[in-house]
């Protein structure tokens, strides 16, 4: 394979060798890159990706693996796991678009998975490595979403699969895909914070193999939705890319993924990234909007958008490199601008998880902040589907949506009313044609 590729630290440069087990710098302890030394003509990426789509060969069917020559980390193609993951699909909305104040405005919708969110991209990379490095065990703490992932593809790869949750906060959706994929489900008493904290201690005390976003094999395969998405758009890069900050691994890879295709010749200019966070769950936003150079402690994270309910995000460091790299922002957007904007991008026949619906809110912020132009070209990455959450669905829609609130068939206690401004409830009609044809109108 023409490149060569080993670990490289983000602030030290210490390298190390793809094949040692490690998530973090054994020098100094910071985040580490995948990195490579590639040697490739850009036509010849260009003609053999294109190729693929033509071929019925698994690794040929992934929007990962498709693009192999740009995570050639892997010495052995039969370790590859692949769920044919990615071929996520861009969709126009027109009633978002206006919404945010611009003229076009497209979503990529990695909900669109085989588990229903973008971390199977990064799932097919690490569990590939995992079976390279001989693991029996892989663990992650999660919001949901990679616990649903690791489940799966642990599964496909006979490996046993440990989540570590925060108890009573994980959608239904989620929780109900790790236990049918035979996950052993570890409920915490804590948030994910101290989930994450406590997967990691074990992860350096025993060989579990971690597969949260700080393992750099993860970001891998998540930044092939860059790629996916320029290959696309035919080469021609957006203005803008949008998508949800939590833990920051996605951000990250995204910045990667754009980095790499430029540096490669494949685009000539890089789009802005924008990292878009909940208010309640903000610490880039803040160290941002405060001109901070480390990233700021919030406490305890608070959103219904569970997915991007993080204080501590782990790859903080290299979402400010990927906002730099892009000439990006970073910005947070209130409970009711999320659970509003999902509504707009339902309206365009678009269903998505509410962490998903910041990019739409975010961009309006953008709009009217006249970072971005009216006439400029925005793809927002939409992360989930909107099968993970339906109850937050459900609950907008009938006016329902509390910020704190213990549901019942009655809500028992609940604060924070959350306006359904775009509320779509459901009609209560007699079982009769007459009473039916009225209120249709026919
Ligand atoms: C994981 C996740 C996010 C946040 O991604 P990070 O990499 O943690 O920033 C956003 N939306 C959904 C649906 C997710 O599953």
């Amino acid at each position: 394979m023409p490149a060569r590729s080993y670990l490289k630290c983000i602030s030290c440069n210490a390298d190390f060798d793809v094949h040692d087990k490690l998530y973090t710098c054994a020098r100094c302890g910071d985040l580490l890159d995948v990195t490579y030394e590639f040697a490739y003509d850009r036509d010849y990426l260009k003609r053999t990706f294109r190729e693929r789509r033509l071929s019925n060969h698994p690794l040929d069917r992934s929007g990962v693996w498709r693009f192999r020559e740009l995570l050639a980390f892997y010495d052995d193609p039969k370790h590859i796991v692949t769920m044919s993951e990615g071929n996520t699909p861009i969709f126009l909305a027109p009633r978002s678009a206006r919404y945010a104040g611009i003229h076009k405005l497209q979503f990529k919708h990695q909900g669109l998975n085989p588990t229903g969110s973008f971390k199977d991209n990064g799932m097919t990379s690490g569990v590939t490595q995992a079976r390279a490095l001989s693991a029996r065990v892989v663990a992650c703490a999660s919001t949901g979403n990679t616990s649903a992932s690791m489940a799966a593809y642990a599964a496909q790869a006979g490996l046993l699969a440990a989540v570590f949750i925060p108890a009573g906060q994980i959608a239904f959706g989620k929780l109900s895909q790790s236990l049918d994929y035979g996950a052993k489900t570890l409920q915490i008493d804590g948030d994910f914070d101290a989930a994450m904290q406590l997967v990691l201690e074990l992860s350096k005390e025993t060989d579990l193999y971690l597969l949260n976003s700080v393992n750099p094999f993860r970001l891998e395969g998540q930044k092939a939705i860059a790629i996916e998405l320029l290959e696309q758009l035919d080469w021609q890069p957006p203005d803008h890319i949008l998508v949800p900050g939590g833990n920051l691994g996605n951000s990250s890879a995204i910045g990667k993924g754009l980095k790499e295709c430029y540096d490669l010749g494949l685009i000539d200019r890089l789009p802005k990234l924008h990292v878009i966070q909940a208010a309640g769950a903000n610490p880039l936003a803040i160290m941002y909007n405060s001109k901070l150079t480390t990233l700021p402690k919030i406490g305890t994270a608070h959103t219904l958008a569970t997915a991007i309910k993080i204080a501590n995000p782990v790859s903080w460091k290299k979402a400010v490199r990927a906002i730099e790299w892009c000439q990006g922002s970073c910005i947070d957007v209130t409970e009711q601008e999320i659970a509003d904007a999902k509504a707009i991008i339902g309206s365009d026949g678009i269903g998505c998880e509410p962490a998903s619906a910041v990019t739409l809110a975010g961009l309006k912020r953008l709009v009217e902040a006249s970072i971005v132009d009216k006439d400029e070209n925005v793809v927002a990455i939409l992360t989930g589907s909107l099968m993970k959450d339906p109850d937050y669905t459900v609950n907008y829609h009938m006016d329902k949506l509390y910020e704190k609130a213990i549901y019942h068939t009655e809500t028992i206690s609940a604060q924070g009313h959350i306006k359904a401004s775009f509320a779509n409830k459901p009609l209560q009609v007699a079982a009769d044609k007459i009473a039916i044809r009225k209120l249709l109108g026919l």
